[in-house]
């Protein structure tokens, strides 16, 4: 899948093609690098800074996935490794730098969850709400684009530590899953309500204590003046501004003065250091059904631009993967 045409204002499906060659890379002896075989891709929202800043112009989609090494020139890896890590959207690549790849040493999992629970979306909800948002049980906690990759696990570590859980989300769907499958409090359809504020006072009649922003704009500015005095807002991210190519202003955020909140960014590659003690504490939250996840695949990278496109309207119903190969 080829960044083809530049991006300015929001992602389309024309600016990414889909094209097809015979060549596959090689891996030399003792070169560094190994050439894999791309299984799954994840459809992150990050993907879009990957492309808007650092691909050139006919150059394949770079982004998270899981894949098999078939060759290696690095004596780390060797043919047969399963990995996770920062490759291209193509069906074989050459990785040139594998040091930032990271092994999986796991496969008693659906191997896709690599792209989202056990990877790079699991390891930012992990350290943005354990590490980021200071919670404390029985803490109020609102999650926006909460049945998102990033989202839904938010909420279930929230939930796991003792919090009251709400959730905002895009469909009547999404809303279900959030209650009945994530095991949230409650939740919000953002799209129907036509006072956020209102939507916010309902859920949260004696405030919030800790926002985990994902949206941005009028979502945020509508949780500012319910926040809870020394409330937390933990900002990962904010997909509503990411198209736009003049972002909102923000208007409530004096709330941050009056109620004494503390509002901080964070990026999880801060926290790859944290990544054996997550495993150690979600794998058997997994198996032993502690904690559901839900993904959406894509079947084939003819359906990629689509699949990524769509997480951009929320056409996704939890974490967006391409599945290129099975095995
Ligand atoms: P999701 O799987 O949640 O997909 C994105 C979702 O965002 C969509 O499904 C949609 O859900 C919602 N959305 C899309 N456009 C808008 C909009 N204009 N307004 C409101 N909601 C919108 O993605 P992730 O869970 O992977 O990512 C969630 C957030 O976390 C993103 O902001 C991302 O950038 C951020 N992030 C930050 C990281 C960090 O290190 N700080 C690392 C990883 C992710 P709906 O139908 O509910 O609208």
């Amino acid at each position: 899948v080829i960044y083809r045409e530049k991006v300015q204002g929001s992602l389309k499906e024309t600016h990414l093609e889909v094209r097809t060659s015979s060549e596959r890379p090689k891996a030399h002896k003792d070169s560094g690098t190994i050439m894999v075989k791309n299984l799954y891709l994840a459809c992150d929202p990050y993907n879009l800074n990957l492309i808007k800043f650092s691909t050139q112009l006919g150059s394949p989609v770079p982004g998270y996935g899981v894949a098999r090494v078939l060759e290696s020139g690095h004596p780390n890896f060797k043919k047969g490794d399963l990995v996770w890590g920062i490759t291209r959207w193509e069906e074989y690549s050459l990785i040139t730098a594998p040091e930032t790849f990271i092994k999986i040493e796991h496969t008693d999992v659906p191997l896709s969850y690599y792209t989202g629970l056990l990877g790079m979306p699991g390891m930012t909800a992990y350290a943005g709400f354990f590490e980021v948002c200071s919670p404390k049980k029985g803490d109020t906690v609102f999650i926006s684009a909460a049945s998102g990759a990033v989202g839904q696990l938010v909420g279930q570590f929230a939930k796991l530590f003792g919090c009251y859980v709400v959730g905002s989300a895009g469909s009547k769907e999404k809303v279900d899953l959030l209650k009945n499958k994530f095991g949230f409090d409650d939740a919000f359809n953002y799209k129907e309500e036509l006072d956020l504020d209102a939507a916010l006072k309902r859920c949260f009649p004696e405030g919030i204590d800790i926002y985990f922003e994902n949206v941005g704009g009028k979502m945020l500015d509508a949780v500012l003046p319910n926040m809870k005095l020394h409330g937390r807002i933990t900002v990962c991210g904010m997909i509503s501004q990411y198209n736009l190519e003049q972002h909102e202003g923000v208007h409530n955020l004096i709330n941050l003065i009056w109620k004494r909140v503390r509002m901080e960014g964070f990026v999880v590659f801060d926290y790859y250091h944290l990544y054996p003690k997550f495993l150690e504490t979600v794998l058997p939250q997994i198996k032993e059904g502690k904690i559901a996840y839900m993904e959406d695949i894509a079947e084939g990278l003819e359906n990629g631009p689509a699949a990524l496109v769509g997480v951009f309207s929320g056409r996704n119903v939890g974490k967006q993967v391409v599945m290129v190969s099975r095995e």
